[in-house]
């Protein structure tokens, strides 16, 4: 008889973006002469830039001449991209980090879920609510979850740490011993930031707990606050206690491309029952090459392109553009009397509801009187309940004209 992972019968159903669907397919059959704006994705819409696909022309010829051909490559990521990576991203900004602390993948979300392979079931888990659910999902399926709680929205077994305006977006420690550590900065869904100050101590407290913190630095290249840490390395003592996950999606517009990265400084140990001390870059380096067989020759050359002087050049341009759209979000938002978080270093704005508004509730009201699609916050835990995501995603355009119907709502 073959027995299944009872763990997954644990996942709730994620209803979020399949009932956000429904309900504009049912609004658009109601109303077909409506013009909807979405303001609730969380994907790219910029072409991937030019000297990125440049990159990528020549290395796909490449792959067609007997002398340049190249087959399975090291399962860690080619030295060339992981050298950029090190000069680029860590030594320009006074952080040491060694090309064999790199492992290149093909996704952040791929590393978020993967990595929970190399921890015991035991660790209690600790997260930040709201939170991008891979981070939940991923401990639930490989059973550190215990049952879910209908009444709360939460898992028993999960530390669920609540980041709202009441503690101004600070996570606060949590009151029971906690292992794992998941921490989303800029943060997706909202767009708030840490400052060195506050992400020291929580390097501090990861350290006295012997606790790993999980860094998931994806909108890294959103910030622009010199406050701001862009990489949890920046932070002393970081490299003993932090794994940090990085993604060429957002930063270059990778998400249909894939490819990102996990660093796992030599430093960072885990413990065996009986205590000994292991390098958890030998277990993950292991895992990965085992069940992995590295990212595609002419992807790694595209992110390759990424750090050259022209692709820098022309990423920042689509960053500074999704910034911009941000912006307008926030400060039309502000003007229509709207309290607002985030945008600042982050494409995502984070709009608290005024009277106690359900997430919910604003959805449809949007959708039925601005004709706006936003990302209602309860559907990212229990604790966006009465907030409301939207991004900088979309087009200048339809940006600005949502802005203007939602300043016309009633
Ligand atoms: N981490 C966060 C916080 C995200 O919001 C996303 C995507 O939306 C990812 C990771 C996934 O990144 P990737 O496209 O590299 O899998």
């Amino acid at each position: 008889m073959i027995k299944i992972n009872e763990n997954f019968l644990e996942l709730q159903d994620s209803y979020l973006f399949a009932t956000i669907s429904k309900k504009v397919a049912e609004f658009t059959k109601e109303n077909p002469n409506c013009k909807i704006i979405k303001l609730g994705i969380g994907d790219v819409t910029r072409p991937i830039p030019q000297a990125v696909l440049d990159a990528m022309h020549k290395a796909t010829d490449e792959m067609g001449k007997q002398e340049d051909f190249r087959g399975y490559g090291p399962e860690q990521g080619y030295d060339f991209l992981r050298e950029k990576i090190r000069d680029n991203d860590y030594k320009s900004r006074g952080v040491d980090i060694d090309i064999d602390e790199i492992f290149v993948s093909d996704g952040a979300k791929c590393d978020c879920g993967n990595i929970v392979d190399i921890f015991s079931t035991d660790n209690k888990v600790a997260i930040t609510d709201p939170v991008y659910p891979v981070y939940l999902d991923t401990n639930v399926m490989s059973g550190r979850s215990g049952n879910y709680d209908d009444k709360t929205g939460k898992y028993e077994n999960i530390v669920y740490i609540p980041v709202t305006s009441k503690n101004n977006f600070v996570p606060e420690f949590p009151k029971e011993k906690v292992d794992m550590i998941y921490l989303c900065y800029p943060n997706n869904p909202t767009g708030t930031t840490l400052t060195k100050k506050e992400l020291q101590q929580w390097v501090d407290y990861a350290k006295e707990n012997k606790a790993i913190i999980l860094f998931d630095a994806a909108y890294e290249a959103f910030i622009s606050d010199e406050d701001v840490p862009h990489s949890i390395y920046e932070i002393d003592g970081a490299k003993e206690v932090a794994i940090e996950f990085r993604s060429f999606s957002k930063t270059a517009g990778f998400t249909g491309l894939r490819c990102a990265f996990i660093v796992i400084p030599k430093e960072l140990n885990g413990y065996t029952e009986n205590g000994e001390k292991v390098q958890l870059n030998k277990l993950w380096n292991r895992r990965h090459c085992t069940k992995f067989n590295g990212v595609s020759y002419v992807t790694q050359r595209a992110a390759e392109a990424v750090y050259s002087a022209e692709g820098k050049k022309q990423i920042e341009e689509n960053i500074n553009y999704y910034k911009e759209n941000a912006q307008i979000i926030k400060k039309g938002l502000e003007e229509a009397g709207y309290t607002v978080y985030g945008g600042t270093n982050s494409p995502y704005v984070w709009l608290k509801l005024p009277d106690g508004t359900k997430s919910w509730d604003f959805f449809d009201k949007l959708l039925k009187e601005a004709n706006v699609v936003g990302t209602p916050g309860v559907g990212f835990g229990p604790s966006g309940e009465g907030y409301f995501r939207l991004t900088g995603f979309g087009t200048k355009e339809n940006t600005e004209e949502a802005i203007e119907r939602i300043k016309n709502m009633k």
